[in-house]
């Protein structure tokens, strides 16, 4: 019963809702964000890996990258910047395509946003093929930071085939 109880009311536990659509199942973090422990706690786990890195950018990928960056960011004494979707960010912008499990895309940052040796970090939610954080790796590097790391929450199985050697941190690998 105890054990029972340990996991069915740790985090750990506690993350997805699971459903399918066309063929692809999602894994959705926002039941982990309703329960308070579970949410700071991941965040923390994070804030802990990277407080002592040198890192002055935490680049959140829109829209769930937004979700954890923000709160990184301002833990670790860094700048947040959010790559995002086309046709969203209202000044000059550098973008990068990407092909994902479902289709292709673009990621854009603004011009201007990171300086030259910047020490940078990535985070999204969730990374499947690593299309999403290859193409955020390259905008960064495009405007000459340096990727420390990318980091996500959750880590599908095939989660480096895109990502040519870069590190890559996931707390949660599902089955
Ligand atoms: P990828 O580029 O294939 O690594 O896809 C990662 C990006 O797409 C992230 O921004 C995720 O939020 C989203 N994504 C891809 N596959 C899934 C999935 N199975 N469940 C939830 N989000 C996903």
């Amino acid at each position: 019963f105890l054990f029972f109880c340990f996991v069915f009311s740790s985090w750990s536990f506690f993350f997805f809702q699971i459903w399918w659509a066309a063929g692809i199942m999602f894994q959705d973090i926002t039941t982990l964000l309703l329960d308070h422990k579970a949410f700071k706690d991941t965040v923390d786990i994070f804030v802990d890996r990277y407080r002592d890195m040198g890192i002055s950018v935490v680049a959140g990928i829109e829209a769930r990258g937004f979700v954890f960056g923000p709160s990184i960011a301002l833990a670790i004494g860094a700048k947040f910047v959010p790559l995002r979707k086309p046709n969203k960010l209202p000044g000059e912008v550098i973008s990068e395509a990407y092909v994902l499990e479902y289709g292709t895309d673009r990621l854009e940052m603004h011009v201007g946003a990171i300086e030259p040796g910047e020490r940078a970090l990535v985070i999204d939610d969730l990374v499947a093929t690593g299309g999403t954080l290859s193409a955020a790796v390259r905008l960064l590097e495009r405007m000459g930071a340096e990727v420390v790391e990318c980091a996500c929450v959750v880590g599908l199985p095939e989660g480096q085939r895109r990502l040519d050697g870069k590190p890559l941190y996931i707390l949660v690998e599902p089955r």
